[in-house]
């Protein structure tokens, strides 16, 4: 039985690992050249408690069931995973109304542990927020992770039992036969097809299209964002929400796992053709500056290392689709907006363990051979001197610096390239060597050097990204 995955996003990734845990041909297909470079990209990553998605919402159905998976994920994995925990903020009489709404529908959702907290308890935990606070809800089951991380770590571990994985081949056409799925048509081939799921973000209506099962559209919401330099760690400790609105969760003040600050996002609706908009707006930078500073006054934006947007797919209803479909074979997992990082592992499980059996009526028989473990790549920042010298002993490379904001050295991005990293993006996603506050201003050339000896291709040919991101043109002096 032949299955493919149309995604390496979160939800795609997560997916693949889960089907290569039976007896199946898996197979993965993004049209970007790297793993997890959709809406996986570019969003808060924050593994929500689960409490403000409305009870009997699909949404509601995956949140809270995916926050619980993350530490055993983390674990077989190895990748960041904090449980922070989160505040929503309420600065009105009528928002503390609210929080206790919230609560209850936590409750409901099957969040624990939920508290509502004065504004003295909350001065004690995280003495930097606005002290016109008049009460927060306390979510300790909330966390923070690096999105691209956890879908590079799970295509690994997929791969190494067995997936295949097609990246830079772009899905245009898919044949039904008989009301079944029979191939997919991309870029590069045709492959016969027994099952085919629908993880593609924000062109998820295009695929489901090609399969003739066009019931849904997706719209883009951007989101802006600003990054604060890692001096600022500590600002926060937890996730800090405002009180939400209706269109969104609002704009949050959010620690990352690598001791940054990240503020946003906004929320803008694009037209339907903008699924590759991401640019960032003057206008949309200071809203998310402006109501960041309403939350943590002592904001200093000359801290700010970077900028950029993402977008989420939104659909009219609000919810994510997912499940079977009228063609035989093609199953949805579409409309994954927030929060999709969150419910991502429940999906996961949700396609193996109920859509393929009961829907598609297969019985699926697991492997007895599958090893659900992935090591990271060994990091300078995160190691103890000790345990260093013994790496570096091994692999004299490891004590070269490369990055030298976020202590990267020329072993982890050898160890980054043999893992799959290609371009300046792919080895930053891997390796966190340019994410610093320099973003690449010292060691870009080093780092196109390594890839350049270690693939044996030229400077020239080497790209940022996608296609045509070149960054040197060719030799001044030959
Ligand atoms: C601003 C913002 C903030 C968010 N914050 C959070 C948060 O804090 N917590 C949370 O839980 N969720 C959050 N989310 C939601 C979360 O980011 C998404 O739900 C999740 O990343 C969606 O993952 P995905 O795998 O479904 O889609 P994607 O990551 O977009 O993956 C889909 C993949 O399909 C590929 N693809 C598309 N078309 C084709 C084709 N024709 N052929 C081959 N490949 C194709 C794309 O290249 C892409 O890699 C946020 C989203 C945004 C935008």
């Amino acid at each position: 039985m032949r299955v493919f995955v149309i995604g390496a996003g979160i939800t795609g990734s997560l997916i693949t690992r889960e089907l290569s845990k039976y007896d199946l041909e898996v197979h993965v297909i993004d049209k970007a050249p790297d793993i997890g470079w959709g809406v996986t990209k570019a969003n808060s990553a924050i593994v929500h408690g689960g409490y403000d998605d409305p009870p009997g919402s699909v949404r509601a159905q995956f949140a809270a069931l995916g926050n619980k998976m993350y530490d055993e994920l983390s674990n077989e994995l190895d990748f960041d995973f904090i449980r922070t925990g989160s505040y929503v903020v309420a600065f009105k009489e009528e928002d503390v109304e609210y929080l206790k709404e919230l609560k209850k529908r936590g409750v409901k959702n099957g969040v624990s542990n939920l508290e509502i907290l004065t504004s003295e308890e909350l001065k004690n935990r995280e003495p930097n927020l606005n002290k016109d606070i008049k009460a927060a809800l306390w979510c300790p089951t909330a966390g923070i992770t690096e999105p691209w991380e956890v879908s590079i770590a799970a295509i690994e571990n997929a791969k190494d039992n067995g997936a295949i994985v097609h990246l830079d081949e772009k899905v245009l056409d898919i044949i039904v036969q008989n009301q079944k799925v029979k191939k997919i048509l991309t870029d590069k081939g045709e492959y016969n097809a027994d099952i085919i799921i629908n993880a593609a973000g924000l062109f998820a209506d295009e695929i489901a299209k090609m399969a003739g099962v066009a019931d849904f559209e997706i719209f883009p919401r951007k989101g802006e964002y600003i990054l604060l330099d890692k001096k600022l760690k500590g600002l926060v400790n937890a996730v800090i929400f405002p009180t939400p609105t209706k269109k969104s969760k609002g704009i949050l003040v959010v620690p990352t796992v690598d001791g940054g600050i990240l503020l946003g996002p906004n929320a803008v609706d694009l037209p339907k053709d903008q699924k590759n908009n991401l640019e960032t707006t003057k206008e949309g930078l200071n809203e998310v500056y402006e109501k960041s500073k309403a939350l943590v006054p002592s904001i200093d934006i000359s801290y700010s290392v970077k900028t950029f947007a993402g977008l989420r797919p939104e659909t009219k209803n609000k919810d994510f689709i997912i499940g079977a479909t009228k063609i035989w074979g093609f199953i949805n997992v579409a409309g994954i907006r927030s929060p999709g990082l969150t419910a991502a592992p429940a999906i996961a499980k949700y396609i193996t363990e109920k859509v393929i059996p009961e829907d598609l009526g297969l019985n699926l028989s697991k492997k007895s051979n599958f090893n659900p473990f992935r090591k990271r790549i060994p990091h300078l920042e995160e190691t103890n001197l000790e345990e260093w010298e013994k790496i570096v002993k091994k692999d004299p490379r490891f004590g070269r610096t490369v990055c030298f904001c976020n202590n990267v050295s020329e072993g982890e991005i050898v160890e980054a390239i043999k893992r799959g990293a290609k371009t300046l993006d792919g080895v930053k996603f891997r390796t966190r060597a340019s994410f610093g506050r320099c973003q690449g201003g010292f060691c870009s050339l080093k780092i196109l050097e390594i890839i350049s000896r270690e693939l044996s291709i030229p400077l020239e040919e080497i790209k940022q990204n996608y296609k045509n991101s070149w960054i040197v043109k060719g030799k001044v002096r030959p």
